[in-house]
């Protein structure tokens, strides 16, 4: 089983961010036919043995998209539509769902929210993502938000407000992943000290590996593996390798926070769709399994690839989602 903890598709989906009006993403119909276009679709999902994807609901505000609120409610509806027009694509929001539809011989999709202030203040509008189906919460897209501050925000350092707080507070009630990509540190430990549940860092790195302020130091991940957390592998170059980004790259990555916490805390969140370019050796979906490939010439056994590939995330999510 094949999770990949964050992609960037449904932003290809809705014209708040396609071009011309957001320089990064082309326009696609929708995931149900194989597209030369971007990383992921459907059929591309079933070809690099992906089981379940985690698909991003963006919020962040910006010129084209003055209100986050509606533009996360037109992904959800737009996730929701291409599962009712892709038999093979099933929304899912537990393992059980997950693992229902890989015995049907689907695939699955989750939704997760990078940027949690489309609450607009209000920690209750936690419960009304979670009814729509949302199991994975970021509190924060990089930039300072009512509800914590971001990677943009290092010089000043502040942690989570009194509102970021309660959020923890919430998901943890509610059953929703925490997600700690694109906090800044200060926020990272904020939540470890608030939290009670394991959190996943859904798409960021090791920064030993490669010094980027979206990576984790050695001593974020020993706390996170010490709280039961998992680590999604991001494929953005930058976070990869500051010159080269190539698919060995991706596993130097593996390899570091096997060798700091023990293989039960890192696995996939590729970020496809949401990179300009790839690593080399990961152009899209379908390359998934050279990662496998990678993994056992470096001499990993079968039972770590296994937890790698997915075992890791499909652990936290039965812990946290039922
Ligand atoms: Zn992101």
């Amino acid at each position: 089983m094949v999770v990949d903890t964050h992609c960037d598709t449904l932003k290809c989906l809705i014209s708040e961010f396609t071009k011309p009006r957001d320089s990064m993403w082309d326009y696609r119909e929708g995931m149900g036919e194989r597209s030369d276009m971007g990383h992921l679709d459907v059929p591309r999902m079933i070809e690099g043995g992906v089981s379940c994807q985690v698909f991003a609901v963006s919020s962040e505000r910006s010129r084209t998209r003055p209100f986050p609120l509606r533009t996360a409610m037109l992904m959800i509806e737009r996730f929701y539509i291409e599962c009712e027009a892709i038999p093979q694509l099933e929304p899912v929001t537990s393992y059980q769902g997950i693992i229902d539809a890989k015995g049907r011989g689907n695939v699955s999709g989750m939704l997760s929210i990078e940027g949690a202030d489309v609450i607009e203040g209000r920690v209750e509008m936690l419960g009304v993502f979670h009814r729509l189906g949302v199991r994975m919460v970021g509190l924060v897209h990089s930039l300072r938000n009512q509800l914590a501050d971001g990677v943009t925000d290092r010089r000043t350092g502040g942690g989570l407000s009194e509102l970021g707080v309660q959020a923890v507070e919430e998901l943890d009630r509610l059953g929703m992943i925490i997600d700690i990509s694109h906090l800044n540190d200060e926020g990272f430990w904020d939540v470890m000290e608030h939290g009670n549940k394991p959190v996943i860092a859904s798409h960021s790195n090791s920064r030993a590996v490669c010094d980027h302020p979206r990576n984790m130091t050695d001593e974020m991940i020993r706390a996170l593996a010490e709280n039961g957390g998992v680590m999604g592998m991001n494929f953005a170059p930058p976070f990869v390798h500051p010159e080269e980004a190539t698919l060995g790259g991706v596993v130097d990555h593996i390899d570091h926070i096997v060798n700091l916490v023990g293989p039960d805390h890192v696995g996939l969140g590729s970020d496809y769709d949401g990179i300009p370019y790839t690593p080399k050796g990961l152009e899209d979906v379908t390359m998934m399994p050279d990662i496998t490939k990678e993994l056992v010439k470096r001499g990993y056994g079968k039972e770590d690839i296994v937890k790698i590939l997915g075992g890791n995330h499909l652990r936290l999510i039965k812990e946290i989602t039922g």
